[in-house]
């Protein structure tokens, strides 16, 4: 089958994988000039990493394996700790990256695969779907044919919008903005998030002694940003621990600033074209899932297609994919409230009740995230 992915991104470079591997031929879309991954570091749950792996990328050459994840409070006192090398034995490794890397990675992948034809400058304006095929419109005016489309073209998705138009979820705004860096020298040697109040920090070991670093703090939408770094510093204070003067061992501002914004609620596509990714169900980063469930979505979309054809394949994937993604969302929604809440009363019992949750119950609640996308590939040889 002639499949046309729109978008290479960590989406779309699995979904061509995936649909690779089962033979059928990819033209890949990107509008930019080349493969360009926007952000500063990213965590791989075992779940995504595992699906990539089968898709055969190289993680483990260019990821740090972690080996815990600890919230805090702002004072460095830990809330909870999720020990991942007791969970390695069963999921296996959960990796951290820089994004650029990661994406080498995944590039590197599909320029090995066989039937994957990957066109940058190619900007999908538009497109016609039929009961037989997908015909798709360029931003240059060139045009191609195909029997499904899979818009996989991130937040803002042109495919979304062509497809739904006003039936679209909009984006919701998450109530928190974001600046990201990555950092050299600050000897963190373990996963952290603090949480005081409106602000939030965490830092993130990677290879070469690097940091990936996020300062998050409740803000309207589109807030000026403070200054550097008098602004930064009143906005991110109280911090001790590793976090401790966080800001002046920065020597300049994080380079990266977003709001975080999410799709409402997801949305799986019609007839002979699939969303998948953020342009199906963008969510908030809290729970470090949005680009695992865009790896997920490409292996069981890859399944649909074989077992419905492309006909039949989105309803079969929208099945397969809708609970799970949004519970998924739901839950990192709330996990970002709960963690912004600055009620002292509302705080103090949070956190007593986090630091009295045995360990074993939050590998049990991680446990829960991770294996539905392992079970995935149980059936697969
Ligand atoms: C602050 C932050 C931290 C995060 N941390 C994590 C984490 O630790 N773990 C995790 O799993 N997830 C995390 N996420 C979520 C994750 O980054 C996204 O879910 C994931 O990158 C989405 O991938 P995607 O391929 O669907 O979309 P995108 O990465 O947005 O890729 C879309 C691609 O489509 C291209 N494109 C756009 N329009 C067109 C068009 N018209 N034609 C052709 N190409 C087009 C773009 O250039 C881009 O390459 C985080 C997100 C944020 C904001």
């Amino acid at each position: 089958m002639k499949v046309v992915v729109a978008g290479g991104g960590i989406g779309g470079l699995s979904c061509a994988l995936a649909l690779a591997r089962r033979g059928h031929g990819v033209v890949l879309l990107e509008r930019a000039a080349r493969f360009e991954a926007v952000g500063a570091g990213i965590i791989l749950a075992p779940n995504a990493a595992r699906v990539l792996e089968r898709l055969a990328v190289d993680l483990a050459s260019v990821g740090h394996p972690l080996d815990v994840l600890n919230v805090t409070r702002a004072d460095g006192c830990v809330l909870q700790r999720l020990d991942l090398v007791t969970l390695r034995a069963t999921q296996g490794a959960a990796y951290s990256f820089a994004r650029p890397e990661l994406h080498e990675a995944l590039a590197a992948a599909v320029g090995h695969a066989r039937g994957i034809d990957v066109r940058f400058d190619a900007a999908i304006a538009s497109f016609v779907a039929s009961a037989v095929g997908v015909r798709v419109t360029l931003a240059s005016g060139d045009e191609l044919a195909a029997d499904i489309l899979v818009g996989a073209d991130g937040l803002h998705s042109t495919v979304r919008t062509a497809l739904l138009g006003d039936a679209a979820p909009p984006l919701r705004y998450s109530g928190v903005t974001c600046w990201r860096a990555v950092a050299e020298g600050l000897g963190i040697t373990e996963t952290v998030e603090a949480w005081n109040g409106a602000a939030r920090i965490g830092a993130v070991p990677l290879t070469r002694g690097r940091t990936y670093l996020f300062l998050v703090r409740s803000a309207e939408r589109r807030a000026p940003a403070p200054t550097w770094p008098d602004g930064f510093r009143d906005a991110f204070t109280g911090f001790g621990g590793v976090l401790q003067g966080l800001v002046d061992r920065l020597g300049s501002a994080p380079p990266l600033h977003h709001d975080l914004e999410e799709l409402d609620r997801p949305a799986w596509g019609a007839g002979r074209v699939a969303l998948l990714g953020d342009a199906a169900h963008a969510m908030t980063p809290n729970q470090g899932q949005g680009a695992a469930m865009a790896v997920e979505d490409a292996w069981v979309l890859a399944d649909a297609l074989d077992a419905a054809g492309p006909s039949g394949f989105v309803a079969r994937y929208a099945a397969a994919r809708h609970d799970r993604v949004r519970r998924v969302q739901l839950d990192s929604r709330r996990f970002g409230a709960v963690a912004h809440w600055t009620n002292p009363v509302a705080v103090a019992l949070r956190n007593a009740l986090l630091r009295a949750t045995p360990e074993h119950l939050g590998r049990a609640q991680y446990a829960r995230v991770v294996e539905p996308g392992l079970a995935l590939l149980g059936a697969d040889c």
